[in-house]
């Protein structure tokens, strides 16, 4: 699936990743070869130029870590966006009702309505011990009951017996009260399609819904009609309501278009994907396993994510290096207390610090909190720069400024100081391994 768009996009993204430095002028243009690929591949206008308007922001003001390139951000940030884009998180089919639950399959002729009820039927079978019963209202096509009859014959699911002159209604109630009185925990209903939207369907959808009272409503779309299906999708849940979507020949759409716009468009989860004419050929929809595929670029994304985790542990070692040079001044302290509230404690960050073993249980003894790390930021983030690098000029003056700037008093800002010396002091004589009284730091 999603062949074309796949080599597109791997082609425009080997070439931003072989590069060492990016200037926004490459990210700009590999963005426009981008929004060609997407619209190329049938991406809705609007989901085209938001999808790249949050690339270019968020590479702008990106942090690139140390050990990818930058085109290799640009790809995991791509990856971040597209899997935004289609929905984040998967969202299977929600039984949570009391039984029987109800799922009405809605959607054109031909887009595989009647297919993708017994493949759901046999899932909810074999993977949740469901017992199901379906039952076709398309009472249209001569053979479209018996279609369903067959398919459910095929993978062991009941369906409705077939009584020859009831409307999609009565067919509709029947099968209520079957699947309630036989214990039934699912009752799925298949409805009759059209080549194309009109009212007469809609009418006759929005009656069914009436009778049938469905928990799930989902739309059959068949990928290949791209936009189409999209525009379908709202139209059909403007005048039905529609709870998912379930896209269909997957298999054969090397685009993409339909599973890229949908979520964005309409607002509607895609729940699940049609990968076959068989009845297993059908896949939960997960965002960031589609957006895996689509990019092709899963081992920078997950290079990426492992250079981030580590960005923090060198960022530390660094520190430290400072710290037993004898040279730690508050801008330092403001690091380190911002990497402590990141990495959720101070027990984290002395850990990935060499030569402060003994400090550690100290530390976390100390049992500094979240409150305090935030007020003592804030403090020194109303200094200015120079201060921050040579405390010794801060008079009483400068302390009175500092204090008002971020709402602490004159004493707040000594104490930290004070507390800073200590540090600085204690750091000094860290290579030693002696302890200090970095504990203070949590009484502020
Ligand atoms: P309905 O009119 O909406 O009920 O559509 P059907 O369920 O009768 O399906 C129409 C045709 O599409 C059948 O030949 C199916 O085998 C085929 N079909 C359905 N889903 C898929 C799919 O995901 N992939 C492929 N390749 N064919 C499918
Ligand atoms: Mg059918």
């Amino acid at each position: 699936m999603f062949e074309g768009l796949t080599e597109k996009l791997s082609g425009i993204f080997d070439g931003l990743t072989r590069r060492g430095a990016l200037t926004e002028a490459d990210v700009t243009a590999a963005m426009r070869e981008v929004r060609r690929a997407l619209l190329e591949a049938d991406v809705a206008l609007d989901v085209v130029r938001s999808f790249t308007d949050k690339v270019k922001e968020r590479a702008v003001g990106a942090n690139v870590v140390k050990s990818v390139t930058p085109g290799q951000m640009v790809v995991k940030i791509v990856s971040d966006v597209m899997v935004e884009t289609l929905g984040s998180d998967a969202q299977p089919i929600d039984l949570d009702a009391p039984a029987p639950v109800a799922i009405m399959m809605v959607g054109l002729q031909g887009a595989g309505k009647t297919t993708t009820t017994a493949k759901i039927a046999k899932r909810l079978v074999d993977r949740q011990g469901r017992r199901v019963l379906m039952a076709s209202l398309d009472v249209k096509r001569p053979a479209a009951q018996e279609q369903l009859a067959v398919l459910g014959r095929q993978v062991g699911v009941d369906t409705l017996p077939i009584v020859a002159g009831q409307t999609p209604v009565q067919i509709a109630q029947r099968a209520e009260q079957a699947a309630r009185l036989q214990g039934y925990d699912v009752v799925m209903f298949d409805t009759a399609g059209r080549t194309h939207i009109d009212e007469p369907l809609m009418a006759e959808m929005a009656e069914i819904k009436g009778a049938a009272k469905p928990h799930e409503i989902l739309l059959v779309a068949d990928s290949l009609t791209g936009q189409d299906a999209v525009n379908l999708a709202k139209s059909f849940d403007e005048r039905v309501g529609i709870t998912g979507i379930v896209l269909t020949r997957i298999d054969g759409d090397g685009r993409g278009g339909a599973a890229l716009s949908m979520r964005a468009v309409t607002g509607k989860p895609i729940k699940l994907l049609g990968t076959g004419e068989k009845m297993d050929a059908l896949e939960d929809f997960h965002p960031s396993r589609i957006a895996d595929r689509i990019l092709g670029m899963g081992d920078i994304v997950s290079l990426v994510e492992k250079a981030a985790e580590s960005i923090d542990a060198e960022q530390a070692m660094k520190m430290a290096e400072k710290m037993r040079k004898g040279r730690f001044d508050l801008e330092d302290l403001s690091n380190q207390l911002a990497q402590v509230e990141k990495l959720g404690g101070i027990g984290g960050i002395m850990g990935m610090m060499p030569g402060v073993g003994k400090l550690k249980q100290q530390m976390a003894d100390a049992n500094i909190d979240e409150r305090v790390i935030k007020r003592q930021r804030a403090i020194i983030s109303s200094m200015t720069r120079e201060e921050r690098r040579n405390p010794d000029i801060l008079k009483a003056s400068r302390k009175k400024r500092i204090a008002a700037g971020s709402g602490m008093k004159v004493e707040d800002v000594n104490k930290l100081l004070k507390q800073h010396r200590q540090m600085a002091d204690m750091m000094k004589m860290l290579g030693g391994g002696k302890k200090g009284g970095l504990g203070k730091m949590a009484s502020m």
